[in-house]
């Protein structure tokens, strides 16, 4: 079975090929034109899709030396994300797979970035159902209760910004690039954690919320610049490493409580934060204190990416699943496990 996976939800143009769960190739485009402006912007993103959508899919096809016509179906990112982007890969996939007359496979954005845990990986072995997956993205922060590949119950969320935006919005009041979140983890390296107190704002179940800590640092950093105009470049480490350990401390203490409720004995973690390399060890020194079998994925496949899109066209393709009732259009809004 060969899959051609295509992820254009937000900024990323990618597309995978898989033989089975084996990637082949696993081409990501990321788009330049949002850093200067500190964000995603949208209408930008769609057009740059259209741009590299085609290049992309020719590159991951050629690359894996797999002819269209050996193809078995083309899985796509149906949503969540950017309609305009969404647009672009769904209409491109579905227009492919009918010219091949081969069947297109929605997928859902989310639950793609779990199921990256089943592509075929020298180092690691698919997590067993049940496991509770921390999902930490740039647009989303849930507990996951993932019993099988499409029966996910999202346990708590973030009420507000999610971990990555948090990381990406705090990296811009210090004058950081974006995307933010893998400047921070260099930064953090040689900071000390514990040198500012951000706030940890807590909320009800297992629920997550960023914006006061965001808040929190800003208030805390115009104190020291009244004083001083150079205090972020002064002090960019350890701030770094304090914001880290706040986002760090608060993702863990809601994981904490839910694996000690639910006595799952498995941990996975998905999403773009999932590569953080302070988050890593936190979540290895957890798992060896608590006994529970940890699930990192390969950095690879923690951004957005062709491949968890294709992996996750697999399983529906070879197990016979929809997920969506025959509904191939894109939407903006899509619950996990709904
Ligand atoms: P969603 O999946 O919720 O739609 P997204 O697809 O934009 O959002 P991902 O591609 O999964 O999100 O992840 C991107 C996020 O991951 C960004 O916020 C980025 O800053 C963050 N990120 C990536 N690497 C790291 C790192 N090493 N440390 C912290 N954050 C990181
Ligand atoms: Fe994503």
């Amino acid at each position: 079975i060969i899959i051609l996976g295509i992820e254009t939800s937000c900024d990323d143009t990618s597309a995978a090929v898989l033989s089975g769960r084996k990637v082949l190739t696993n081409i990501v485009s990321s788009q330049k034109i949002h850093a200067q402006w500190g964000g995603v912007v949208p209408e930008l993103a769609s057009r740059a899709h259209h741009l590299s959508i085609l290049p992309v899919v020719e590159t991951a096809l050629k690359e894996a030396g797999v002819s269209k016509k050996q193809l078995t179906a083309i899985a796509y990112t149906r949503g969540p994300g950017l309609m305009g982007s969404l647009l672009v890969g769904s209409s491109f996939a579905r227009a492919m797979g009918s010219a091949l007359n081969i069947p297109t496979i929605p997928v859902h954005h989310m639950e793609a970035h779990i199921l990256a845990h089943f592509i075929e990986d020298e180092i690691q072995t698919p997590p067993e159902f049940p496991f509770l997956c921390l999902t930490v993205s740039g647009g989303h922060t849930q507990l996951v209760l993932v019993s099988d590949f499409t029966a996910m119950e999202v346990l708590g969320q973030t009420t507000d910004d999610a971990a990555g935006e948090a990381f990406d919005k705090i990296a811009k009041l210090l004058g950081l690039p974006y995307p933010g979140g893998p400047m921070i983890d260099r930064l953090a390296k040689s900071g000390n954690p514990s040198a500012f107190q951000f706030a940890r704002p807590v909320v009800a179940g297992y629920d997550y919320s960023f914006s006061g800590l965001k808040t929190s640092v800003l208030y805390t950093l115009e104190k020291y610049i009244a004083k001083d105009p150079d205090f972020i470049q002064k002090n960019l480490n350890d701030i770094a490493a304090s914001v880290q350990q706040a986002i760090i401390d608060t993702l863990l203490k809601k994981l904490l409580q839910a694996l000690k409720d639910t006595n799952i004995k498995r941990l996975a973690v998905a999403g773009g934060v999932s590569a953080n390399s302070a988050l890593r060890k936190s979540l290895i020194e957890l798992a060896d204190k608590m006994k529970i079998k940890l699930y990192l994925p390969n950095p690879a496949y923690c951004t957005d990416n062709g491949a968890m899109i294709a992996i996750t066209g697999y399983y529906y393709f070879t197990k016979k699943i929809s997920r969506t009732d025959g509904h191939m259009s894109p939407v903006a809004r899509w619950m996990v496990g709904k």
